[in-house]
């Protein structure tokens, strides 16, 4: 403003009308300080006095500032703010809702008052420490931040008057200048260690506050953005001038406060203190925060206080924040799960019950085999007789290694019926990881069919095999098996292990039986009516499809996959149920449609995007989407969300009936809602531990403070948080862990199997998305001599892993990317190159212009630049997706229905052409399109299925 006599004319004008004034200045011309200026002025003006004529006007000024602040002098200021903000990370507050790309600067405000005894108290500690006021309210604050952001370093801005000279002081402009302010908590530094820490940045700060903001960051070049503010997100300010209130003779003014509804930053707390008290204004972006959030901070932001002047000597990170009636809310109410259990104690007594109840009802469908409850019981009991024979019982493990088939299911509940455990084999995999896990789970003797008799030879690793098979007699209906209580052993599973080996997780019948038992209360029967089983027995979902089914009375209609479109749509009895993988089901979804008959897809295994829940509900509005997460070492499922189309996150919801979670800091104390941490499970579901591992058992399966006495819980490697309405949302791993297409992958488990060859120094595996859509598991290595072969690499990980955990690109590098920090530099590893120059020497061309058509369809899905006829789609880089879109590519082409299940079954080119040639039975499409043609209208009108509760 140029104050010249026409501003003071329209001043005086304005103070000799009686009028409500109403001043307003905008921030880019003034500050809090010039409104002070302004309000003296008139209230100068009104009592009829003269001002002052000013030395220098604003312009002057900035004239000044122009020439003062160059050369070395703002060398200075530069390098002073470049060494305090270097690679400074965006604080990230976990907001309620997602980031707009574009800030729409909406804000609210919540007031809180700090009263006086604990301004008394931050004084003493002020006093007693050499801080200021301003000092101890930002390291109260910076440790708000830090525990409910989960970050340790940040900044935080304040804002400075800049009016270091009396010339200044009168004028009427924009001075104020922003400072960052960076805090560091390691978590054991105590809370006099942050307010000397604090000290001592703020001090420096004002030492050079006079670089202006702007110019720092044009400098400093953070990553710009729309959606944030460059630098600092969240501010603090102590106002400490008073309330500028125009003295207008016999008038009365009186400030009112006016919340202009807006926010600059992420959130600010504007502080001022006010007789003796202090007031705290916490202004915050509503695109963000709910006020509920930030009425939560500012509860947990006086407590942190009156903690830190209670004991300053405590460590910032023990600092408690939660009242009790939060603590009560996180571990008591959001963990009331209980409900009564089954009075059975196995799952295949869950079996039997039913069996006797409905003997003739359906139970199983294969293609064109079927089995009643009567039967499969009394083939069960056949097999277990036999088991029982050959001396199992209790605590023995049997191997299962069957192909998919109604005998797959026989063996499953024999190997119950006669008190053993199953240990599911996979037959695809390498004997040599047969082999290890036949010796890591001390198994003796394995239960398989008659066709994979013939392929495996397990006899090399001295187990005997007992084959079940479609003729045995099912013998007399002697009895079977000791009465097994539910502490007995059900079934291992193995999960790939990071350090090296596979790691068996030993599951109880009291765990399962709990998990079934909440099935059969959570869902109604008629949900189960067609229960597609398309998982592999080697992953516990399986438990859901088959004895989930089994328990409530339905018909498992059994898939060799999920992408078996025959058993999704050809079986005569519809699929009402699907569990599905995230990943997997998004790819088919891209081509077809689930049957409508589908009533609910039970999503599991890895992150749920929203992209699949409103594809899903968009074009399944009757089928009900639910998302289920759960480690194996926690029986299957934890937790249970409905997925609504609205939820912008979709979350994985509640506990189970009798499980608990808890998100629990690194002090394994309750964080609060919204912030980041690890989950951990407690409850029925938590498994013996891992086999034969009593040290790592100890590592991960803890005594739960919160269960009933001796229980334990499973720390689970996730991290979650908290959402206010009591759902967990999932955030990731936070270990190497990852999951591809379902698959839980520990790359340190691959990185051991490559290192194990003198030829590799280094190994590094890990996921990576080049292509939208396609993650595939990449290792980089680094060669001792220059003889290594990648060949031979990749075919010993084939030898000795499974095929979804070999690598599908191996990439030589000279040397591994560092940070300065001596730790892997993962964003700087460079993408693999399409070509594959390591299998060029068996390279043969197709010869036959059906050799030509499929193998072209080969390079467009896989992206590589030429296809041998003997080179194996899995080995180029393929996996289970592409090969759906493999085959819509070939359906177009080649112009006639294929399986998808058949393109697995031929995965070279040759394979493909050969059985193609060979006059491949396609599905009846004519059957198809007529039951498609006959979709029941009332389907479509169906009300979808609605879990009211997870109990
Ligand atoms: P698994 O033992 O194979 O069931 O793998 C368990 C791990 O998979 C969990 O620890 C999670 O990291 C991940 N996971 C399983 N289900 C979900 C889900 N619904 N959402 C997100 N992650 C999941
Ligand atoms: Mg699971």
């Amino acid at each position: 403003l140029q104050r010249g006599p026409l501003y003071r004319a329209r001043l005086l004008a304005l103070a000799e009308d009686e009028h409500l004034l109403l001043l307003t200045l905008h921030h880019i011309v003034s500050d809090g300080w010039s409104f002070g200026v302004l309000v003296g002025e008139l209230s100068a003006l009104y009592a009829g006095e003269t001002l002052p004529p000013l030395p220098v006007q604003y312009a002057d000024y900035a004239v000044w500032q122009r020439e003062w602040l160059a050369g070395e002098r703002l060398e200075r200021q530069m390098a002073f703010w470049r060494g305090q903000l270097a690679e400074v990370p965006a604080l990230q507050l976990p907001a309620d809702r997602p980031r707009p790309a574009v800030q729409s600067h909406r804000g609210g405000e919540v007031w809180l008052e700090l009263p006086g005894e604990l301004v008394l108290a931050l004084k003493d500690l002020c006093r007693s420490h050499g801080v200021t006021l301003f000092m101890a309210l930002l390291a109260g604050f910076d440790v708000l931040l830090s525990r409910a952001s989960g970050q340790q370093d940040f900044a935080v801005g304040t804002a400075v008057a800049n009016r270091g000279r009396r010339e200044l002081e009168g004028l009427i402009g924009f001075f104020v200048n922003t400072l960052a302010l960076r805090a560091r908590l390691d978590g054991t530094s105590s809370g006099g260690d942050l307010l000397d820490q604090v000290r001592e940045t703020t001090l420096g700060a004002y030492a050079h506050q006079d670089l202006p903001f702007g110019k720092l960051v044009e400098e400093l070049r953070p990553v710009r953005d729309t959606s944030q503010s460059p630098l600092v997100q969240v501010m603090l300010v102590l106002q400490n001038t008073p309330l500028p209130v125009p003295r207008l003779g016999d008038l009365v003014a009186v400030p009112l406060a006016a919340d202009a509804g807006s926010a600059i930053f992420d959130l600010t707390l504007a502080t001022r203190e006010v007789d003796g008290r202090v007031a705290c204004r916490f202004e915050y972006a509503a695109d963000l925060f709910e006020r509920t959030t930030i009425l939560r901070f500012a509860g947990h932001f006086r407590r942190l206080l009156g903690a830190m002047t209670a004991d300053s000597g405590m460590r910032t990170a023990d600092l408690p924040m939660l009242d009790d009636g939060e603590r009560q809310q996180l571990l008591a109410e959001w963990n009331a799960t209980a409900a009564p259990r089954k009075p059975i104690e196995t799952v295949h007594a869950l079996f039997e019950a039913q069996a006797a109840r409905t003997p003739g009802a359906l139970a199983l469908l294969h293609g064109e085999r079927r089995l009643t409850y009567g039967d499969l019981d009394a083939r069960a009991d056949a097999l277990a007789r036999r088991l029982r024979a050959r001396g199992v019982g209790p605590e023995t493990r049997v191997g299962l290694c069957c192909d998919r088939s109604v005998e797959m299911v026989i063996a499953l509940l024999g190997i119950l019926k006669s008190g053993g455990a199953y240990v599911p084999l996979d037959p695809e995999y390498p004997a040599e990881r047969l082999s290890f896990l036949l010796a890591d789970a001390a198994i003796s003797l394995v239960v398989t069919t008659d066709r994979m008799a013939a392929r495996l030879d397990l006899t090399r690793d001295g187990v005997n095999v007992l084959t079940v098979g479609a003729d045995d007699p099912t013998g007399p209906a002697a009895p079977i098996a000791p009465r097994l209580g539910g502490e007995a052993l059900a079934y291992v599973i193995y999960t790939s292990g990071s350090t090296g080996a596979p790691k068996g997780v030993a599951v109880r019948h009291a765990n399962s039986v709990a998990f079934l038992s909440w099935c059969l209360r959570t869902f109604p029967p008629a949900l189960f009516a067609g229960t597609l089983a398309s998982t592999s027995v080697t992953f516990d979902v399986s438990v859901f499809e088959i004895f989930g089914t089994l328990a409530q009375g339905g018909t498992i209609v059994l898939a060799e996959n999920l992408l078996d479109e025959a058993a999704l749509t050809a079986g005569d009895r519809p699929v009402t149920l699907v569990a599905a993988v995230p990943s997997v089901l998004e790819k088919l979804l891209g081509s077809r449609r689930l049957p409508d008959t589908v009533e609910m897809v039970a999503l599991a295994g890895e992150a749920v995007p929203r992209i699949l829940v409103t594809a899903l509900h968009e074009r399944h509005p009757a089928t009900a989407v639910l998302n289920l997460y759960g480690p194996t070492e926690a029986t299957t499922y934890t937790t249970l969300a409905a997925l609504e189309p609205s939820a912008v996150w979709p979350p994985i919801g509640r506990p189970i009936a009798n499980a608990a979670t808890y998100v629990l800091d690194g002090e394994m104390k309750p964080t609060a809602v919204g912030v980041p941490s690890e989950l951990y499970i407690g409850g029925a579901g938590v498994a013996r531990g891992y086999l034969g591992r009593p040290a790592l058992t100890a590592e991960r399966f803890l005594p739960d403070p919160w269960g009933s006495p001796g229980s334990r819980m499973y720390r689970s490697g996730d991290r979650v948080r908290w959402l206010s309405d009591g759902e967990l949302l999932y955030l990731g791993r936070l270990d190497q862990q990852v999951k591809l297409r379902g698959f839980r992958i520990e790359p340190g488990e691959v990185e051991a199997v490559l290192k194990e060859s003198p030829e590799v120094r280094e190994a590094v595996v890990l996921v990576r998305e080049d292509a939208p859509g396609d993650r595939r598991l990449v290792a980089y290595l680094v060669f001792a001599s220059s003889e290594a072969d990648v060949s031979d690499l990749r075919r010993r990980c084939r030898e000795r892993l499974p095929a979804y955990m070999v690598p599908s690109a191996f990439v030589v590098l000279p040397r591994l990317p560092l940070l300065a920090s001596g730790k892997l530099d993962r964003a700087a590893l460079p993408a693999p190159e399409a070509a594959r120059p390591d299998l060029a020497e068996r390279f043969v061309a197709p010869e036959n212009e059906l050799e030509q058509t499929v193998a072209a369809a080969w390079q467009e899905v896989l992206g590589v630049e030429r296809v041998g006829i003997r080179d194996n789609f899995f080995d180029l880089g393929g996996h289970s997706l592409l090969l759906v879109s493999l085959h819509e590519k070939l359906e177009a082409r080649l112009s006639r229905k294929l399986s998808i299940v058949d393109l697995f079954q031929h995965p070279t080119v040759e394979s493909f052409a050969l059985f193609l040639a060979a006059g491949a039975k396609a599905p009846p499409v004519a059957a198809l399109a007529e039951r498609a043609a006959q979709r029941d209208e009332a389907l479509r009108a169906r009300k979808p299925f609605r879990p009211r509760s997870t109990r």
